[in-house]
């Protein structure tokens, strides 16, 4: 274990302080490490790995186009390209996609595609860009300037300007800082790094009346939150709130590298060729998984899986919470949840870590549950027998 750790340390820039594990394999809702020991997981690869490890129907796929085609550029047509738009298209509710290789990038995409269209609808007056505190979109210096972190940020500046910071599931503080220069809200309907926080339905019922009333953009970041993890395809759907522009990544190609932002068409059709590029994206493998992902969804009925086991999950994570002073609060949506904790959540992770449990934490002092979708209750009564151990 040591000889790959020192290896990868000789080599990699250190933006990481990585667990002491080398993870070898996965399967179902497991991983091994090099030593074969075994660890329940409920991070998902940071809510990814959304089908489990080995499903034999997502693994034939990618290997099959990979005996394919790979890789073709978006200069030509592809049939996984095709299928996964029309698919994404269907399962997002949207009209029109564009394929990345990141969630970063979606964001990316998505403002770039906000700024164009106000910029052709109301020229030189519409660039303004509002997002929340405490949200988290990406790492570039475009999906950085809208993440709402000032000690990611501090270092990097001067970043992309026209960007204020509202307070999240805080309506006024919203509405207060729209003018007629606001070009977009930008928002997760469940803050993921932040600290695992559901938007409250009138906050993004308030923001979508004032997007329609001044034609602001309303874009919704799930690319942690969407993808059937809080019980719907997409969390937006449960809030009966549709946003103009959509981000989706993490789980949409289930560990392939994809992301994708999607439009209604009024926005998307303000892209032109030549507006935006990118040579990987949408790319025949990761469309071939985007495509395995969304069939397997509809065959395998996930979303409506994730319907049953979320609510057993979030009853007893709130019956450890009731029984543990340990605890704060929980806080989630389906299988996206938190624990607030009152001792410092590191320590948590690691004891759950040496016990087989795979957790990881969010900001403010969170522990953050992400399991794969495919999860069943006996694997929360595993994950709750470790947790009452360490916070019981
Ligand atoms: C992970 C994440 C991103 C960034 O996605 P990457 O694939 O890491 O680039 C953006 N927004 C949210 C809400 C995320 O959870």
């Amino acid at each position: 274990m040591n000889q790959w750790m020192n290896m990868a340390d000789g080599a990699l820039m250190h933006t990481y302080n990585r667990f002491p594990l080398v993870l070898t394999k996965g399967e179902g809702v497991y991983l091994y490490d090099d030593e074969g020991k075994k660890y329940l997981d409920f991070g998902a690869g940071i809510a990814v790995f959304g089908l489990g490890y080995g499903n034999k129907k997502f693994n034939q796929a990618v290997k099959d186009q990979v005996d394919q085609i790979v890789h073709t550029s978006n200069l030509f047509y592809t049939i996984p390209l095709a299928k996964a738009a029309s698919k994404l298209v269907k399962a997002s509710g949207m009209d029109e996609v564009f394929f990345t290789n990141s969630g970063t990038e979606a964001i990316e995409g998505a403002v770039k595609l906000a700024r164009k269209y106000a910029w052709q609808k109301h020229p030189g007056t519409k660039s303004e860009i509002i997002a929340m505190q405490h949200s988290f979109h990406g790492r570039s210096m475009g999906a950085l300037s809208v993440t709402g972190n000032a000690h990611y940020q501090e270092a990097f500046k001067p970043l992309v300007g026209g960007v204020k910071f509202a307070e999240f599931n805080n309506l006024e503080s919203v509405l207060s800082q729209m003018t007629d220069a606001t070009c977009a809200v930008l928002l997760e309907p469940v803050q993921g790094e932040g600290g695992i926080f559901p938007a409250k339905k009138e906050f993004l019922e308030g923001i979508r009346k004032a997007c329609d009333e001044r034609d602001i953009v309303l874009i919704f970041d799930e690319i942690q939150c969407g993808m059937g993890r809080t019980g719907s395809m997409y969390a937006y759907e449960q809030y009966g709130v549709k946003p103009d522009i959509l981000a989706t990544a993490k789980a949409l190609g289930n560990g392939l590298p994809v992301g994708a932002f999607a439009a209604v068409k009024k926005v998307g059709d303000a892209f032109e060729p030549g507006d935006h590029g990118t040579t990987y994206g949408g790319n025949p493998l990761a469309c071939a998984a985007v495509d395995a992902v969304l069939t397997i969804f509809e065959e395998d009925r996930i979303v409506e899986h994730v319907q049953e086991v979320a609510p057993y999950m979030i009853e007893k994570l709130d019956a450890l919470a009731a029984a543990s002073d340990k605890i704060v609060e929980r806080r989630g949506l389906g299988l996206m949840q938190g624990l607030e904790l009152a001792v410092p959540v590191g320590p948590v992770v690691k004891e759950a870590m040496n016990r087989g449990l795979i957790t990881m934490s969010a900001g403010g002092n969170v522990l953050r549950l992400v399991p794969p979708l495919v999860i069943e209750k006996e694997h929360v009564d595993e994950m709750i027998a470790i947790l009452t151990q360490i916070l019981g």
